[in-house]
């Protein structure tokens, strides 16, 4: 009889690894489910594009959701929501559990830092009647991808006499923006022929921002410079010593837009690691009375290496954990030690174009769902945590049990490069844990692309391992 399987397909499907169904497992309502959940996204993505933002961005929505600040001799109970900023740039939320942290706590800890370019310390000057920029990029960048794209100007400003100034131009319609020149290709015979590190520099991502001298009869040197320096002067009120006590970035200033004629895609700047920190945001906000608490916790400096007090590798988030704790009467490193975590970043989608780059079989594709990497690193399993195979089966049977789309997965092929994540950091504070999080296609670039169910499956993968009894 046609119809009936034989012995051998019976076995293999009883043993055998069969072909991710992906997206075609998804009933229409999910897809439906998916494309309004990344209707928050691309609004949390417009207005984070760099940690500042993000940490304001994500206060607002939690303050909406009822959480307060957190106060370390406050005592809390089971459903209390709190957030807790650490420098403007770094924020735990947490959801306080049934059982506190004596059993541990459930953390899913994602990255609001992205690629960029920012300024050098003594960033402006004149050359050939335009004022140029010069700037430091930041994490790991194409260079040639950031010339001839519009970018807008981001940061804060400290002044001498104490007070701060946020800046924010160009993403604004009718607002100017700033640009990298490129070289034509009429006269790039010689930079065309080169190795693409040496084609672009750090050095040439100088970015025009203005040619019209300072309306003068004085006969003075550096007159675009000055026109430059005097409309920021009047709209921000700063002048050119402040630019030695700022943080002012350069990012593309376009918006989020979908991709595809069926809509199913997003792109944007900062998918890498936003789309894993909204959804790790909404999970902590949707989830009610959890039987450990749970933080989210959004990092800075991932992207250059996680250093510094506002980066993972900062006691921040011990310390908070310690806090928390101290109220259930264990030890800070008690409650670490039985701790698991999410490491929420995101992994190469495999690409069609770059196929070489990829090794079939242990890739993420788009539309698959979420990806676990047991470990990231480079060639020989260096600069990474590898997650324990029982934590790996922990996570699976989680994601099997709730209908979760997941898929694992390598970076790319073994030898032809690599990069971290923020696991290694966590596991150091004896934490079980393991990367998942969305596969991202050009990602680094200045306008990456995501697929909306992939997005919103990593909520469910964050909420569910928050609720989890
Ligand atoms: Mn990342
Ligand atoms: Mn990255």
């Amino acid at each position: 009889m046609a119809d009936e399987k034989s012995k051998t397909a019976k076995l293999k499907e009883k043993i055998m690894m069969t072909e991710p169904e992906g997206i075609k497992a998804l009933s229409k309502k999910e897809i439906k489910k998916a494309d309004e959940f990344c209707v928050g996204y691309k609004k949390f993505l417009d207005n984070s594009p760099i940690e500042r933002e993000a940490v304001r961005y994500t206060v607002g929505l939690v303050k909406k959701a009822g959480f307060k600040e957190f106060e370390a001799d406050a005592e809390y109970k089971a459903g209390d929501k709190v957030y807790y900023v650490n420098r403007g740039k770094a924020v735990a939320l947490a959801v306080i559990g049934k059982n506190g942290v004596k059993n541990g706590a459930r953390l899913a800890i994602a990255h609001i830092d992205s690629p960029r370019i920012d300024l050098k310390p003594n960033p402006l000057y004149e050359a050939n009647n335009l004022a140029l920029f010069k700037t430091h990029y930041y994490g790991g960048i194409k260079k040639y991808q950031w010339t001839a794209i519009p970018l807008s100007l981001h940061g804060t400003v400290a002044k001498v006499d104490g007070t701060t100034v946020d800046v924010s131009w160009g993403d604004e319609e009718n607002e100017s923006c700033f640009c990298v020149t490129d070289l034509l290709p009429h006269l790039a015979k010689e930079q065309v022929s080169k190795p693409m590190a040496k084609a672009f520099t750090g050095e040439d991502l100088n970015v025009i921002v203005g040619s019209r001298p300072y309306d003068t009869k004085d006969e003075e040197k550096d007159l675009v410079k000055l026109n430059v320096m005097s409309i920021l002067n009047k709209k921000y009120g700063i002048c050119e010593g402040d630019f030695l006590s700022a943080e002012l970035c350069l990012i593309p200033s376009f918006k989020t837009k979908d991709v595809g004629f069926d809509e199913s895609m997003i792109g944007g700047y900062g998918h890498d690691d936003k789309v894993c920190a909204y959804p790790a945001i909404m999970a902590a906000i949707d989830v009610a009375e959890p039987e450990q608490t749970c933080i989210t916790y959004l990092a800075d400096k991932e992207e250059v290496g996680s250093d510094g007090n506002t980066g993972m590798q900062s006691d921040f988030l011990r310390y908070f954990i310690y806090d928390l704790a101290k109220q259930d009467g264990v030890e800070g490193y008690h409650a670490l030690s039985q701790s698991k975590c999410l490491s929420a970043d995101v992994s190469a989608a495999f690409d069609p174009t770059y196929a070489s780059a990829y090794e079939a079989k242990n890739s993420s594709y788009v539309n698959n769902g979420v990806i676990i990497s047991k470990y990231t690193g480079h060639g020989g399993k260096y600069d990474t945590s590898d997650a324990s195979a029982e934590y790996m089966g922990e996570v699976r049977a989680m994601l099997e049990k709730n209908d979760i789309l997941w898929q694992v997965g390598e970076l790319g092929k073994v030898d032809l490069g690599g990069g971290g994540t923020i696991a290694k950091f966590v596991a150091n504070m004896n934490v079980d844990v393991v990367d998942l999080g969305v596969p991202v296609l050009s990602m680094h670039a200045p306008f990456e692309i995501v697929s909306k169910t992939d997005v919103y499956m990593a909520y469910r993968a964050f909420f569910v391992f928050f609720d989890e009894k």
